[in-house]
Parts: structure tokens; sequence; C-alpha cells
């Protein structure tokens, strides 16, 4: 089922949704399992699987080093497919610009039709580690809202090079990522805000946030979405801070803020283990604003490891 039916259906009661990362390759799919199987009781309607561009390593052949580019966590799809078998839930692979020419695109989004996945997330990904800026895959979108646009004409069947008797179209469920502190390379939030707009003219059903800490900074981003016409469910996407390094990494990597409350709350734990404990409580009390304030889904970030996540729902679900 789309993700826009099973808000529908929840006739305003908040739902609960997660995200994983599929594991480094050579890895057993059971850890995977292992993380998902206590969240199921809390009724996910959908599961995103996270995708990754290719990435470049260096081989020693014949003496010389060689560089080669590979992919760490392949498996988005099949992982997909095997969620949908195992839990009877839907799930969202995201798919990416970078590092996917468009056929290659088409390819996978023809063997999600096949495999009966009804939703997927379009983004256009980050810079390759090895370049500074985002430059688009040669035969590839620069931009998300071309890769929706590509989604939407394959829903109106048209692929891209072949004119085909259609006997039938698939209809998938479009989301794309929404920036509440903006994007790291947006020059203003009002401008990133236009950006969003076009994707969602582009044909986007509905659009999850990057993590925000500071619920107030959901709630402006809402609105002013709302005020530039923007009128697709947001979902906010959330994050338990898990260790000390967060502190660093997650303003650097996403360019968000974190509130001094929560520093100073983590600046005081003597481990590890504190520190997750005080990400979960942070993660309950915004997620018990954000539903009271009705928001339709709350989705959490899980990066593999699920203890964390079961304590917040159980709280919330
Ligand atoms: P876009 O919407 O294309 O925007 C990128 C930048 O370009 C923005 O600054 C925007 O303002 C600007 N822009 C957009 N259109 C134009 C235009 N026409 N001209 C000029 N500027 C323009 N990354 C992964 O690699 N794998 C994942 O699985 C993944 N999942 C994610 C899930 C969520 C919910 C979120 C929020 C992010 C996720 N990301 C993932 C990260 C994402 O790929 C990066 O944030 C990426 O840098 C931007 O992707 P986007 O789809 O928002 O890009």
């Amino acid at each position: 089922m789309k993700i826009t039916d099973h808000i529908k259906n929840a006739k305003g009661e908040t739902l609960f949704s997660f995200e994983i990362v599929p594991p480094v390759k050579g890895r057993n799919i059971q850890e995977l399992y292992n993380n998902i199987d206590p969240l199921m009781e809390f009724k996910p309607p959908f599961i995103d699987v996270t995708t990754s561009r290719e990435e470049f390593v260096y081989r020693e052949k014949d003496g010389l080093l060689e560089k080669q580019v590979t992919r760490m966590r392949p498996g988005t799809v099949g992982i997909c497919a095997s969620l949908q078998h195992k839990y009877g839930v839907d799930t969202v692979p995201h798919v990416l610009c970078g590092g996917f020419t468009k056929e290659e695109t088409e390819y996978l989004l023809v063997d999600c039709q096949y495999l009966g996945i009804e939703n997927l997330m379009a983004l256009r990904g980050d810079a390759r580690k090895d370049q500074q800026y985002f430059e688009a895959t040669k035969g590839g979108h620069a931009y998300a809202t071309d890769l929706v646009g590509q989604i939407k004409d394959l829903n109106s069947g048209k692929y891209l090079h072949d004119d085909c008797q259609m006997d039938h179209l698939p209809d998938f469920c479009i989301g794309v990522a929404g920036y509440p502190e903006k994007h790291l390379e947006a020059p203003s939030l009002k401008s990133d805000l236009k950006r969003l707009k076009e994707k969602v003219d582009a044909g986007a059903h509905y659009v999850v946030t990057q993590m925000f800490f500071d619920n107030q900074k959901y709630f402006e981003f809402v609105e002013a979405a709302k005020a530039m016409g923007i009128n697709v469910p947001i979902i906010p996407g959330i994050k338990p801070i898990a260790v000390k390094r967060h502190l660093q990494v997650l303003p650097q990597v996403f360019r968000i803020d974190l509130p001094q409350d929560l520093i100073d709350a983590v600046d005081d734990c003597a481990t590890n283990k504190d520190v997750r404990q005080v990400g979960i409580e942070w993660a309950i009390q915004q997620s018990k604003e954000l539903k009271e304030a009705g928001v339709p889904v709350l989705h959490y970030y899980s990066m593999g490891k699920s203890d964390n996540i079961k304590a917040i729902a159980k709280e919330l679900f």
C-alpha cells in the first residue's frame, strides 16, 4: 500500500516507522532481522531501506595500487523484497541520482514494480567521497526533482527510450527529502523550500525530513512549506543521539544545530551507555510533542541497532 494511503487510513493517528541501513556486504542478513524483530510489535506500516553510491578503494595489483570502484552496502531492493515477504510490511527503497545512470534507474524501477514495491524515496545523494561537490553521474540525474520526473514518467507509461504497449502501469508513491534547517548546499532556507516545492510539483507525494533535535525547527518548516503551497504530508525524521561523538559528527555532516540542553546533558555523561540513555529520553520528549501536534508518522533513523528505537517506541505506540 502507498505511504499516503497508510496515512489516510490512520485517520489522524500518528504511525510508527523506521529506516534501516543494508549490512556491509559479506555480512549475514540475519543480523538485520535481529534488529528489526523487536520493532515489529509497534506495527510499522512501512520500513525504509537506505542505499549508497559507489566508492573508490585502492587495491594492490602487481605491486601497484589500483583504484577500483565498489559498493559497500548493496542489496537495497533485495532487502526490501525480503522484508515485505518476511514481515508483510511495506518497504521503501531509497533511490539515488548519484552513481546511477537513468538506464540503471529504470532497471531498478522495473524490478521494484515486479516485486510489488509501491513506494520509493527519490534522492540526489551526496558528493562522491573523492569529490568536493556533487557532480551528476554521466547519463544520470543532477537533482532529485529530475529523478522524481523519471518515476512519474514511468507511472504514466513513459520509458526512457521505448514506446511500449503497456497493460499494467506502475503507480509508485514517491517520497522526497526535506530539510528543516536547510540543505547544506542551499543558499537559504527559502530557496531550499522552493526546490522542495519543485520536487512536489514534479510529482512527489510526501516528504521525510532530515533529523532535527529542536521541534520548533520542524514546526516552522512545516508552516513555511504550507505557506509556499506544499500540501503533501511532511514526516519528521528522528534520530536518537547514541554516542558522544555525535555532538561533533552530526552538525558537521548534516549542518544541523543541537540544543544547548542536549549538548550539556551529553557532555555530563561518563559513558556512551549514559549518552544512549540521554538520546532515548530526548527523542521520547521530542516524539511526544510531535505526536500531540498530530504529525502523520514518527520516522526513526535506526542506524542498525534497534534497542534505543524500541525504548522510545514503547513510550509512544
Ligand atoms: P535535491 O533535492 O536534489 O537537493 C540538493 C541540493 O540542490 C539542495 O541544496 C537544493 O536546494 C539544491 N537544488 C535542488 N534543485 C536544484 C536546481 N534545479 N538548481 C540548483 N539547485 C538545486 N543519502 C544517501 O546516499 N542514501 C540514502 O539512502 C539517503 N537517505 C536519505 C533520507 C532522508 C529522509 C534524507 C533527508 C536524506 C537522505 N540522504 C541519503 C541524503 C541525501 O542524499 C543528501 O542530503 C543529498 O545531499 C541531497 O539529496 P536531496 O534528494 O535532498 O537533493
